[in-house]
């Protein structure tokens, strides 16, 4: 019997790609991917420091997977618990002296590593610490994709931050600042291109911050690797995220007017419109630089459709503040956003700041900041109804979306779900499976009937 693997993910889309990675090698090594924790040989939560209660989700789910791993035990088995992540990298063997569920912890550097720790585990029956910074040997290690490859694939082209935004934990979970070298990258593609992906989508935590070397050891940023990727007949779009407006320059910004599959959206997070926020921050740019990155990349590509991420309440943060966090939003006008309360985390510069702003007023404030951005992101839909866009068209739409009363094609056919250009997920209907088929990893126009906040509804152009 082959032996099967759970793996939990929580966080953005590069834990997304890091659990992808290690469901890759662990299948590699004859594990199975299995759907749930009961049975699983092996249980891997890959974890999140970002947000608030990371640690305590943490533990509130080897609580629940203790009962299933000691049922295994009585049959005879052994499951295998390992903490990977932001989570495992902060707090590392005080896991062990919280949950004695845990078997391996092992960080989000250094999980290449994971089949010799499972192996050591097994043999000598002791737990398995691995929290190295080997970014580079992690590539080189790791299988090529398999798992959760579809029309568009992750691939993670940058690791780590060198900025030390007082509030944020990345520098110390993530390290230093790392870029892979374009050859690894193209040959990454060329693999995904294989499995028919028609997107790619660049992850960094710092992605335009990206400074890889070209075949001939030339230096090369962003624009040059997105340049390199176009080139790619196979290649129908390309994405990437997350970006920093300090490294915002004018070729990515020029990528953005000369290369057509480089899709007309950016997430580039501003966090307060406040310079004296800003500066607490540490973010080393102003509101007004932001607004100058916009204005050039509005010049570029007059289409363009842009997200940010916004903190509000941060230590210091005054009304006044907040009010100018407001006027940048209504200013510059988002297609849809990430907006959070602060929340203090150990470690970080910010967390021991004696302004803390009181719970009850980050609340009031991100409501109505998140007031403001829900209706920018209807506003932004609503310009598409009537419109023809091209959709990349992934997979069936979820079964809850298809029966839900807030779903305007209603009807037994089937529901095909995909990404218009400017990200937005947009639902049409065909007659049946086989006519739906030929629609998948393909990209097809269609004209949207009804906008939704989070969706858009239509019909395809070319089937009227
Ligand atoms: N590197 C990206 C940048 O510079 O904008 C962001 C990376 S961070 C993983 C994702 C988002 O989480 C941040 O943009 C920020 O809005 C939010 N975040 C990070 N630390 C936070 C904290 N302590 N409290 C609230 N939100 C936080
Ligand atoms: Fe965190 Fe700032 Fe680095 Fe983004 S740039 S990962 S917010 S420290």
């Amino acid at each position: 019997m082959p032996k099967k693997i759970y793996i939990k993910t929580y966080g953005c889309q590069m834990n997304v790609y890091d659990s992808d990675r290690m469901q890759d090698l662990m299948n590699s090594v004859g594990y199975e991917t299995s759907e749930e924790v009961e049975g699983s040989d092996m249980v891997i939560i890959n974890t999140c420091h970002i947000r608030e209660k990371a640690s305590e989700k943490l533990f509130s789910d080897l609580g629940r997977i203790r009962p299933f791993k000691e049922k295994m035990k009585e049959a005879g088995k052994q499951m295998i618990v390992a903490v990977a992540g932001c989570v495992a990298q902060a707090e590392g063997q005080e896991i062990f002296r919280r949950s004695n569920v845990v078997d391996i912890i092992v960080g989000p550097e250094s999980y290449q590593t994971l089949p010799d720790l499972v192996g050591k585990v097994l043999r000598e029956k002791t737990k398995q610490i691995n929290l190295d910074f080997v970014p580079d040997n992690k590539f080189d290690i790791l299988p090529s994709s398999n798992a959760g490859v579809g029309a568009s694939a992750f691939i993670t082209v940058q690791e780590g931050c060198d900025k030390f935004c007082t509030f944020c934990v990345v520098p110390y979970t993530r390290g230093a600042e790392y870029s892979r070298d374009i050859n690894k990258i193209l040959d990454e593609v060329k693999a995904l291109i294989d499995k028919d992906v028609k997107e790619i989508y660049l992850l960094g935590q710092n992605v335009n911050a990206y400074h890889g070397f070209d075949e001939n050891k030339n230096p090369a940023n962003l624009a040059k690797l997105i340049e390199k990727i176009a080139e790619f007949p196979q290649i129908q779009r390309i994405r990437y995220t997350t970006s920093h407006p300090r490294d915002m320059d004018d070729s990515l910004i020029e990528a953005h007017r000369d290369i057509e599959k480089l899709m007309p959206f950016l997430h580039l997070p501003v966090q307060a419109g406040s310079n004296s926020v800003l500066k607490a921050m540490n973010r080393k740019h102003t509101r007004q630089d932001y607004f100058k990155i916009i204005e050039k990349l509005r010049k570029a590509k007059p289409d363009m459709g842009l997200s940010s991420d916004f903190i509000v309440g941060f230590p210091g943060e005054s009304d006044a503040d907040f009010e100018d966090t407001l006027d940048l939003v209504k200013q510059i006008g988002f297609a849809q956003c990430y907006s959070f309360k602060y929340s203090p985390r150990q470690g970080t510069p910010s967390a021991d700041s004696i302004h803390q702003v009181a719970e009850e007023v980050k609340e009031r404030r991100l409501a109505v900041l998140q007031k403001l951005l829900t209706e920018q992101q209807i506003d932004f839909n609503k310009k598409f109804e009537n419109q023809i866009m091209p959709v990349l068209f992934e997979k069936e739409a979820p079964k809850s979306r298809k029966n839900s009363s807030k779903n305007p094609i209603d009807s037994d056919k089937i529901q095909l779900w995909g990404k218009s250009p400017w990200l937005q997920s947009v639902v049409v209907e065909v007659d049946n499976q086989e006519i739906a088929n030929n629609f998948f990893n393909k990209i097809s126009n269609v004209e949207v009937v009804k906008a939704r906040p989070s969706s858009l509804f239509g019909t395809i152009s070319n089937l009227k």
